[in-house]
């Protein structure tokens, strides 16, 4: 479902006449060999694209203008091979609505000690003609990424492929739709939110609907098409006995089959890349939906309980930047702690919907009663998680600012089997330990809902912040919670001056 190489970024270099025609080609013939190269690269998700060689401010202008309005161009990789009098770059700048990095590299990657001469000199300056641009794009307080190194040093590659990786799942928020089938589990805080600034500041748009427009489409699904997706489940799941054809429990699981069709097509009717839903509004559905939302997350849907809008979209933002990478990513929420000996841990879950591309082992499908919501019993995907890094993000909503969150975390295996627990989970030891990274999270305002995450690293998180203009928390091994306190105290007042800024 999602695929990016749909999606390029230009790579553009800049220079000047200054050096005569014969430099400019070296330069382009340079750039081009780059652009191919990262092009070629194994790391890189989407297409890189070498552009003309930019010169003058018409050309640097025109360029942003084209980018602004390609479609599959999700941002721009911006390279001073030789000097470009950044004077030149700022009606350009001033009109990027693209996301921008700055790779400050070379195109040799060591110096010729017995040949070099003042040609090589002036052809490849970067080490200051990158400085001049760094300069005035600071002093536009632009962000962007600057990305140091040899441009055939993996790790450039890396740097490269993270923030494409945010670039292209900040070019699928904007104009994205997420369809919302009920409000807010009433009198929650952390879930609401202002959906007017979401739209104007993260580009997409929140729609309620009635559980009854769900319904209609619910209703019309075939026994044929449930037939089918009955054999998915065959084929991707063990089946609790009951569940199986012939059990006690059959219907159920065709229940639930009924109503991940009629979501799946609800969302596809609408275009939508996600939803939420209530346990506190399914008038005229049988089961709260618990298959449904996770094997659409699977799919690539975000999705957030509770009417949880903001997650949701961020669980959407992290299917998109981990799009080919088999971790998993999902909806998750704290749930419980284990203040053991061996180690404090935090135990996730939800009331049913956990993504299984986290699962280390074949999902079983179960089915058991709900203590809320007041419905049938709703058939799910019971697992333990994967193990191993992960990260763990929230974002709130502080009024002024939305405020990304992120805990970086270990997962690991559960100290027992769980067997009467019938939800999937996950187990994971905050960095730099439950004591501190919970306290930082708590005094950072972070929600319980979180989008959770083996394919992604604070790096994606960082830069897909950074490209949103959210403000950026992460805790980690080095957090103390001090420190934490003072950063939260200066962001505070950094964004009530930054607006003057
Ligand atoms: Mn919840």
């Amino acid at each position: 479902m999602l695929d990016l190489k749909q999606y390029e970024v230009w790579f553009i270099t800049g220079s000047q006449h200054l050096y005569g025609p014969e430099t400019l080609e070296q330069v382009a013939k340079h750039s081009q060999i780059i652009a191919a190269g990262f092009d070629q690269s194994s790391a890189i998700p989407v297409r890189v694209v070498f552009k003309p060689v930019l010169k003058t401010p018409d050309e640097i202008y025109n360029l942003v203008l084209e980018a602004n309005a390609a479609k599959n161009c999700i941002g721009l990789v911006a390279w001073m091979h030789t000097f470009s009098p950044a004077k030149m770059w700022i009606a350009g700048l001033r009109s990027l609505q693209k996301p921008l990095a700055h790779l400050h590299t070379q195109f040799n990657s060591e110096i010729p000690w017995s040949q070099i001469d003042m040609d090589f000199m002036n052809l490849n300056q970067a080490a200051h003609g990158d400085r001049e641009f760094g300069f005035i794009v600071s002093r536009m307080r632009l962000e962007r990424k600057v990305i140091v190194g040899h441009w055939q040093d993996s790790e450039v590659h890396d740097r490269i492929a993270a923030w494409t990786r945010a670039a292209a799942a900040w070019h699928d928020a904007q104009g994205a739709r997420f369809a919302r089938f009920g409000d807010n589990m009433r009198e929650v805080a952390v879930t609401e939110g202002d959906k007017v600034n979401a739209q104007m500041r993260l580009g997409y748009s929140v729609s309620g609907y009635g559980v009854g427009d769900l319904v209609r489409f619910v209703n019309e699904v075939s026994d044929a098409d449930i037939n089918s997706t009955l054999q998915e489940y065959a084929e991707h799941y063990d089946l609790a006995a009951g569940l199986q054809a012939g059990g006690e429990q059959h219907q159920s699981l065709r229940e639930a089959a009924r109503i991940e069709l009629g979501l799946r097509y609800f969302l596809e009717h609408g275009n939508f890349k996600g939803f939420t839903t209530t346990f506190e509004d399914l008038h005229g559905l049988v089961q709260l939906p618990g298959l449904g939302p996770q094997r659409l997350m699977d799919r690539g849907y975000g999705f957030a309980g509770e009417g949880d809008w903001k997650t949701a979209a961020l669980v959407r933002a992290m299917k998109v930047m981990s799009a080919g990478l088999t971790g998993g990513t999902s909806f998750m929420e704290d749930y419980t702690y284990h203040f053991g000996s061996n180690g404090m841990k935090v135990l996730g879950a939800h009331m049913l919907e956990i993504c299984p591309s986290i699962a280390a082992t074949k999902p079983r499908l179960e089915v058991h009663p709900l203590d809320i919501g007041g419905k049938t019993d709703p058939v799910r995907l019971v697992f333990d998680a994967k193990t191993g890094p992960a990260v763990n993000a929230s974002i709130v909503e502080m009024g002024n600012r939305l405020r990304l969150i992120n805990s970086v975390v270990d997962a690991v295996e559960t100290d027992e089997p769980l067997p009467n627990l019938p939800v999937a989970r996950a187990l994971w030891l905050p960095q730099p330990d439950l004591k501190t990274a919970a306290a930082a999270w708590i005094y950072a305002g972070g929600a319980h809902h979180t989008g959770f995450s083996f394919d992604l690293t604070s790096e994606h998180l960082a830069d897909f912040a950074e490209i949103a203009g959210m403000e950026y928390l992460q805790i980690d091994r080095t957090t103390n919670v001090s420190q934490f306190k003072q950063e939260l105290r200066w962001n505070d007042l950094y964004y009530h001056l930054a607006k003057g800024l």
